[in-house]
């Protein structure tokens, strides 16, 4: 089942949905906010749908 993530993007702070294949394959996702490209680990905040919640 694909389940996306949500991303915020480091240029706009604008949050949008990229498929997970984005982070394994390491392709940049493109903001639709602001067109900027960046790659998954320079997204100022990721939020992975799992069903293993970590609880601290
Ligand atoms: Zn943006």
């Amino acid at each position: 089942m694909a389940s996306s993530m949500r991303v915020v993007c480091p240029g706009c702070d604008e949050e949008f949905l990229v498929s997970p294949q984005f982070e394994r394959m390491k392709i940049p996702a493109k903001c639709p906010f602001c067109e900027k490209e960046f790659s998954i680990e320079q997204a100022k905040k990721v939020v992975r749908p799992s069903p293993i919640l970590l609880v601290k």
